[in-house]
Formats: structure tokens, sequence, C-alpha cells
């Protein structure tokens, strides 16, 4: 079991470095979108992000299912586009599964699928369609089995961002470009695969602590 402070300061990094790394990835997002969408999911997410940060900073002491609550209203209300409410409901959804602070890989595992399945059923889509599903379906999957470590749960999300590369989209704006999508990776992948980093790096440094 976490101790309330150590678990306060997890989350407070958890959330400085998913915004510090959207952040730092706006160009990269808006060029990837530009390729294959319509050049907005890094601004998108870089003003949710921001929204993000500033409803935790208000938030930051409420139980997990609240706070979880309040920070995927921020994305739904400031990212915008398609995945401002698919980001926005995999946090919500964070929360409806667990009464509390996940404090063990299995209790993390449990919390994570319940989110991509909030994903899955407001997308109306799975993995394959070249989407963020397809960097989240495959950590999900990773997470979900005893003893997996940071490490390779890092690899699982740059080996599945870099797949998106040779998909072709059916699902979202790319799917209008139908074969034309083929050979730019996703940039809903892309920024799944930045937050899942951002996570790992901040678990990292907490148990190093
Ligand atoms: P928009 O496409 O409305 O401009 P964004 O550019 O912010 O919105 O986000 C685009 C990303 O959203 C895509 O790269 C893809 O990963 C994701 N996406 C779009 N539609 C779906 C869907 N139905 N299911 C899952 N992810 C989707
Ligand atoms: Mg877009």
């Amino acid at each position: 079991m976490l101790a309330m402070s150590s678990e306060q300061a997890l989350k407070d990094e958890i959330v400085s470095r998913c915004s510090t790394a959207i952040e730092a990835n706006k160009l990269l997002l808006t060029q990837l979108d530009q390729a294959i969408g319509d050049g907005d999911h890094g601004v998108n997410m870089s003003r949710g992000f921001a929204a993000l940060r500033k409803a935790y900073d208000e938030d930051r002491k409420q139980e997990f299912p609240a706070l979880c609550q309040s920070l995927g209203m921020a994305l739904v209300m400031n990212v915008g586009g398609a995945s401002g409410p698919l980001f926005g409901s995999m946090v919500a959804g964070f929360g409806k599964a667990a009464a509390r602070f996940p404090q063990t890989r299995g209790e993390a595992a449990t919390i994570f699928s319940a989110g991509i399945d909030a994903v899955r059923k407001r997308g109306k889509s799975e993995a394959g369609a070249k989407t963020m599903l397809d960097v989240l379906v495959p950590v999900r999957d990773a997470l979900s089995a005893e003893g997996v470590s940071l490490g390779e749960i890092r690899d699982c999300a740059a080996n599945a961002l870099a797949k998106t590369r040779d998909m072709m989209a059916t699902k979202g704006r790319s799917a209008f470009l139908g074969e034309r999508s083929v050979g730019h990776v996703d940039p809903g992948a892309q920024s799944s695969y930045l937050l899942i980093n951002a996570v790992c790096d901040a678990v990292e440094q907490h148990n190093e602590r």
C-alpha cells in the first residue's frame, strides 16, 4: 500500500509528465494529423492537457472516482475533435472502475482496461482501424500479465505505435483517405504512446525513491 503522501506525489508526477509530454510534442502531433487528418490534433491535445492540469490543481485532493470524472470532463470540454470525447471517456472510465488510486499492477490493469472499454464503446471501434486503440489495446494486454516490467510496457507501446504506419484507417477522419492513410503513423496512437511513456516515467521515478 502506498503511503498517502507518496500516492499524492505519484499522481502529481503523472499529471505533470503527461501534460509536459503533450506540450513538448505539440508540433509532432500537428504534423502527423496534417498528413492524414485535419492538422488540429496537436492544438487540441495541448489545449486539453492545459485544462486537465488546471482541473487537477483544483481537485487533486478529491477521491479517485471524482478526480477522474473531473479530469475526463476537462478533456471532453477542451480537447475537442474526435479525440476529446475518447480520451475524456477513458479517464472518466478509470474512475468508474475503482474506488481508489491503483496500489498494485493488478489494480492498475483493471482500471486501465475499463478506460479502454470506454474508448471502444464511445468510438464504436476496435484495434486494427489505425487509431489510438492500436496502442491502447496492446498495452492493456501487456499490463494484464503478472510480472510485466515498465520496460516491457514501453516497448509494447513503441512497437504498437510503429505498426500503425502500415495500417489503413477505417475509423475517424483519416478513413476518408483509404489507401492514402497507409505510410503515416496515427496521431491519436502517437499521443497515446506519449501518455503511456509519461506514466511509466512517473512510476519509475516513484519506485526509485
Ligand atoms: P479529429 O479527427 O476530429 O480532427 P483529432 O485530430 O483530435 O480529432 O484526433 C484524431 C485521432 O482520434 C485519430 O488519430 C485517432 O487515433 C482517434 N480516433 C478518431 N476516431 C476514432 C474512433 N472512432 N475510435 C478510436 N479512435 C479514434
Ligand atoms: Mg484532427
